[in-house]
């Protein structure tokens, strides 16, 4: 019987938080490596490189990949002959592990969850609680696979109770166009078909932990309908053409998980939960000989990729910069911005509108007219740094925001990532506007651009606050420019034309 100890539980927990907040797992690095050399799109190319060359930044500084370092999800497998010592619940040796790899001095992780969810939504400042996932098995260890989800990936999960003579594979298929790059393609999406609606969705999530071995499977051949599944769906995805940050491109996918359980006769429930560019999971087990240990990977692993994305961009100065110059810029380029930008999120957008709509003035410093406005969240800085990795988070959630900010504050341009909805192209188009996006789980990379930070208001929402950036040649690509042309509506529709057409060919497994 083994002697397990709570110490050696709650370190390797925040040993194996702070190794996955800057190893992506080999795997995926080779599988986003392969995809880079097989896309033919330029600007789906070029965001995989940024993701590429993030994650190898990342893997040499030892900062996160993301600024969104997420939701900690732990699957703990407990031996039932495993004794315990240290008198603690598992949730709660868990949650030490969170707080002490979140806090660490050398590389901090920045906490977003928040306790009262549909009500005060107050940060809990050490990113607990996790969300724990126990099972009694066979033996007498303990095994823990411990995953950091960002919420753009799972805000973008999907559930259905389908009939039973219903296709999961059509079903898939409607869902993922309308899943758009929140989730920052290319990933990978964990299915779980069958059970309760409970049961898909554990399954859909604790399938994603599995290694990417979709071309192994294709080479062996299918042994059971969850593996024909798996293939079916990778192919049809990759056919839709949705590609890298969803700019349209021929890698949707890298892997599709299938996990199965059997179900009531009157029942098909399907759960789907993406993995986006920021995959980070790892496997540890615990014999009761101490805490675990991770190998970091070679840096051999990352393909020699440049960091210089300035080959045919345009590159301004939006200091002063007026409606007139940015009408030029068109759907799909590539822009390197300098200058002073402005920061907010969900939090100060609401408080923004509010003040405004309540009759008060913003505070000094939080003037938007003829600036441009950039969502994000970054994570603090270590010293040396001006700012923490600060790549963009899902600009859709600002959509009922941006006609009023548009209207009031005189706005310019918006910088977030992947696609708007329908009003907010029109608000743009009407007033003049430009969209621009930044590739999501780039955000080290992106980091490297900003020259100078300061909080220029709200302070008391911490990440969430207003900051001022001075920025150098940041990477952007147009995303909607001022005549409303969108890119994330062009790029798909042109790359599945062609991979209709024969012209190119989509990922295969
Ligand atoms: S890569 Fe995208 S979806 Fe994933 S954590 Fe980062 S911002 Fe969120």
């Amino acid at each position: 019987m083994k002697e397990i100890k709570a110490e050696d539980f709650t370190e390797s927990v925040a040993r194996a938080l702070q190794f996955i907040s800057y190893y992506h797992p080999a795997d995926f690095i080779e599988a986003m490596s392969e995809a880079y050399k097989n896309e033919k799109n330029e600007a789906a190319k070029n965001a995989i490189a940024q993701i590429l060359v993030n994650s190898r930044m990342s893997a040499e500084g030892h900062r996160p990949i993301c600024q969104d370092t997420g939701v900690v999800v732990a699957f703990v497998k407990v031996g039932m002959d495993a004794r315990w010592q240290g008198g603690k619940t598992i949730q709660e040796m868990v949650d030490e592990g969170v707080r002490r790899a979140y806090a660490f001095e050398k590389n901090p992780l920045r906490a977003s969850m928040v306790s009262d969810p549909a009500g005060t939504r107050k940060n809990t400042k050490d990113n607990t609680p996790a969300i724990v996932h126990v099972e009694l098995v066979q033996g007498d260890e303990v095994e823990v696979t411990v995953a950091a989800k960002g919420g753009g990936s799972e805000n973008k999960s999907r559930f259905t109770v389908l009939n039973p003579s219903d296709s999961v594979v059509d079903w898939i298929l409607g869902e993922l166009p309308k899943m758009g790059a929140d989730w920052c393609p290319p990933g990978m999406l964990g299915i779980g078909i069958g059970g309760t609606p409970e049961k898909a969705m554990v399954m859909a999530k604790e399938v994603l932990m599995e290694p990417l071995d979709i071309h192994a499977l294709k080479k062996r051949g299918p042994k059971n309908r969850a593996e024909e599944l798996r293939l079916e769906i990778f192919e049809k995805v990759n056919k839709l053409g949705i590609g890298a940050q969803g700019l349209g491109g021929l890698t949707t996918v890298l892997d599709v998980k299938v996990k199965d359980y059997p179900t009531h006769a009157a029942s098909l429930p399907v759960a789907v939960i993406p993995n986006c560019a920021a995959t980070r999971h790892i496997d540890f087990k615990l014999t009761g000989k101490g805490a675990a240990e991770f190998e970091p990977p070679s840096l051999d692993l990352w393909p020699k990729l440049h960091a210089d994305f300035s080959s045919g961009a345009r590159r301004v100065n939006v200091d002063g910069i007026t409606k007139g110059e940015i009408a030029k810029w068109k759907a799909g380029e590539t822009v390197l911005l300098s200058g002073k930008i402005l920061t907010g999120r969900d939090a100060a957008h609401k408080r923004i509108q509010d003040t405004l709509e309540s009759g008060k003035s913003l505070p000094p410093g939080v003037d938007f007219k003829g600036r441009f406005i950039y969502y994000v969240g970054p994570v603090n800085p270590v010293p040396g740094e001006v700012v923490g990795p600060a790549g963009p988070t899902t600009a859709r959630r600002m959509d009922k925001f941006t006609e009023f900010m548009l209207e009031k504050t005189g706005l310019l341009g918006m910088i977030g990532k992947s696609e708007r909805g329908p009003n907010t192209i029109e608000a743009i188009k009407k007033h003049g506007a430009v969209y621009l996006m930044a590739v999501g789980g780039a955000a080290y990379l992106v980091a490297k651009a900003i020259r100078s930070s300061k909080v220029v208001a709200f302070e008391d929402l911490g990440m969430e606050a207003v900051y001022e950036f001075e920025v150098k040649d940041m990477p952007v690509t147009v995303a909607v420019d001022s005549s409303g042309r969108a890119i994330h509506q062009i790029g798909p529709a042109l790359w599945r034309e062609k991979i209709q057409k024969g012209e190119v060919e989509a990922a295969k497994a």
